[in-house]
This record gives C-alpha cells, sequence and structure tokens, in this order.
C-alpha cells in the first residue's frame, strides 16, 4: 500500500465524513423511536478559538439532525452559577450530551465542573466515572480525540495488536485514554513526556508514534521508523497563521507507511466522535442497543 512518493495518507475529513454520515444515519433510526439527541455545549467567556470550537460542534451537531443548545455565558459567571448550569443540564431530558468548552477562564475551576457533568452525558469522557470505566474496560463514554485516533487506524485496517505504540504527551484529554485505547488493543504502549529521556530514540522504535504535545514539528522526520504509521494530533497556529501539526510532516512522510496531515487529520475526526458519543448516549438512555441503530461497528 505504501506509494513510492511517500507515506500513504490517512484521510481524517474523508474519514470523519463516512463517520458522521453514519451518525447521521443512526440520529434518523433513533428519531423513528421519537428520540432526538441532544447536545448541549456551554461556552464561558470570548476565547477567540474556542468560540470557533463551539460554531464548528454546533454546526455539525446541526447537520447531523441533533437538538443543538449553546450556552453562552459571560467571563465573570462564578463557580457556583456555572455548576449550578452544568445540574440544570443534566436534568434536561432533551439533553444527552452535555460539555463545557475548555479552556475555563481563570478564577474557575474546570476540575470541579467537569466533576459535576453527569457521566451519562459527559460526551468528552473526562469525569472520573468514564475515565474509570476506560481503564476497566467498563461501558462509557470515551474522549473524542482517542477514539477518533483509532477510528482512523480501524478503518484503514491497520491494527494494533501485538504493535509498540509510542504516544507524546501524557494529558488526560489524549495521551493517557489513547494509551488505554491501544492497551485494549493489545498493544505494547510506551508513554513520553517531557521528562522522556532521548525523545527520539523513543520515537524512533515506534511501530505506530502519535504525537500529542503543542509544540510545532517536534517530531522531526528521522524519528519515525521506516515503514511506522504516525498520528499526528497536535493543532499549532504557525507565524503565518496557519496550522501545523506536532510533527514535521514532509520530512515524516518520506519515512512513514501511513501519516495523517494537519489539518485534515485527527481534528475532524475529533469532531465526528463527538457526534458518535452524544448518538450512543441518546440511544444508552432510550435503552436502544446502539447496534439497533448503527450502520457500521465503531471502536
Ligand atoms: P497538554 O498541554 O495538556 O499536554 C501536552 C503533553 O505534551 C504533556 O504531557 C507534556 O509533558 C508533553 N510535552 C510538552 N512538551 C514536550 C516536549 N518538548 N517533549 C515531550 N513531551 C512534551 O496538551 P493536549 O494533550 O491537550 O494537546 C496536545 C496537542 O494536541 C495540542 O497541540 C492540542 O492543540 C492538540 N489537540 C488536538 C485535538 C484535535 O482535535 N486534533 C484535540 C485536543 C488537543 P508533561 O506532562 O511532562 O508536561
Amino acid at each position: 500500500m505504501t506509494e513510492t512518493t511517500g507515506a500513504r495518507l490517512l484521510d481524517g475529513k474523508a474519514t470523519a465524513q463516512a463517520v458522521r454520515t453514519e451518525v447521521r444515519a443512526a440520529a434518523e433510526r433513533l428519531a423513528e423511536r421519537g428520540v432526538r439527541p441532544g447536545l448541549a455545549v456551554v461556552l464561558v467567556g470570548e476565547d477567540p478559538a474556542s468560540e470557533v470550537y463551539v460554531r464548528m460542534k454546533d454546526k455539525d451537531a446541526n447537520e447531523a439532525g441533533f437538538l443543538v443548545r449553546t450556552i453562552k455565558l459571560p467571563a465573570e459567571t462564578s463557580q457556583s452559577d456555572l455548576e449550578a448550569e452544568v445540574e440544570r443540564l443534566n436534568a434536561d431530558d432533551d439533553i444527552h450530551g452535555l460539555l463545557v468548552q475548555l479552556p475555563l477562564p481563570k478564577g474557575l475551576d474546570s476540575d470541579r465542573i467537569v466533576r459535576r457533568i453527569a457521566p451519562e452525558k459527559d460526551v468528552d469522557g473526562l469525569t472520573p466515572d468514564n475515565v474509570a470505566a476506560l481503564v476497566t474496560g467498563g461501558e462509557g463514554l470515551v474522549p473524542c480525540t482517542p477514539a477518533g485516533c483509532i477510528e482512523v487506524l480501524d478503518r484503514y485496517g491497520i491494527e494494533l495488536e501485538g504493535k509498540r505504540v509510542v504516544i507524546v504527551g501524557r494529558s488526560m484529554l489524549v495521551g493517557k485514554p489513547l494509551a488505554q485505547l491501544a492497551l485494549a488493543r493489545n498493544a505494547t504502549v510506551v508513554m513520553c513526556h517531557s521528562r522522556t529521556r532521548d525523545l527520539a530514540e523513543e520515537c524512533r522504535r515506534a511501530d505506530v508514534l502519535v504525537a500529542a504535545v503543542g509544540v510545532p514539528r517536534l517530531v522531526k522526520g528521522d524519528w519515525v521508523r521506516p515503514g511506522a504509521v504516525v498520528l499526528d494530533v497536535g493543532i499549532n497556529r504557525g507565524e503565518d497563521g496557519k496550522l501545523v501539526g506536532d510533527v514535521d510532516y514532509e520530512g515524516a512522510r518520506q519515512h512513514a507507511d501511513a501519516i495523517t496531515p494537519v489539518p485534515g487529520g485527527i481534528g475532524p475526526m475529533t469532531r465526528a466522535m463527538l457526534l458518535h458519543n452524544t448518538a450512543l448516549a441518546a440511544a444508552r438512555k432510550a435503552g436502544i442497543a446502539w447496534s439497533d441503530v448503527a450502520t457500521a461497528p465503531m471502536g
């Protein structure tokens, strides 16, 4: 499958479109049973990047046929008022997926807010119950970015069993949950972070290399073992305003067997998995098996 001109492109945009189409079909089947998935997104303050993300989530969910509520609150909202808003949405039967856009303005404790979200509505998969479910193999909701990483691998037929998966970055949002998902697929997982000694050498040993760091082009081309698969989760804005990943794409694609681009890789997959999680949460609430409404299996 490897092209002589470089790595195979793992097209997150096209794959995400396929996922969105499937979620929309699932939403139609749910509608036949009187269930309309509902997503609430709470945005506090006026962070421009957060506003863009929330608009995109709103648009995606509308296109999928969901009920969408965007709740905008001023930056000076108090902790208790924000917690009360979360409680209100927890109790709202029309809402199946609830997320509070992070980061929150200074002075608000995001950990405490996240802990308030009902686990069955926690479509970002960040509550302690969902973290526990991921670690113990229970039924929960998986964070969208790592779920998107696994989904893109699955759809390109890239198996993880027995492979050495090296993940650079150990955040609760990406690195740690992805490690659990890869372990569940019987990969050998190596976690790297800012204190890792000789990061380049660790990366060179990867069969599947994931960069989720937030440092533009940190991973150099010669850190990629010939034939490796590279997932670039990073989203950084370059000085020219363009988005760049955590991997030197041009360098890495000379060595890799397959690679996700930025933009058009894991970003669109993350958005698509939010829709998937919301529809899944709606089906579960109604006691409908996902397999009864899904047209394709989801990781
Ligand atoms: P965090 O800042 O929470 O975590 C970054 C991780 O990278 C930390 O574990 C940190 O190590 C590690 N790190 C930082 N610098 C280095 C370095 N020089 N060498 C090795 N490791 C390093 O980031 P997130 O996980 O939230 O996001 C990571 C990237 O992914 C960002 O670019 C973000 O924009 C992007 N992102 C993209 C998404 C998408 O949809 N595609 C969704 C979410 C995030 P330590 O723990 O030691 O501090």
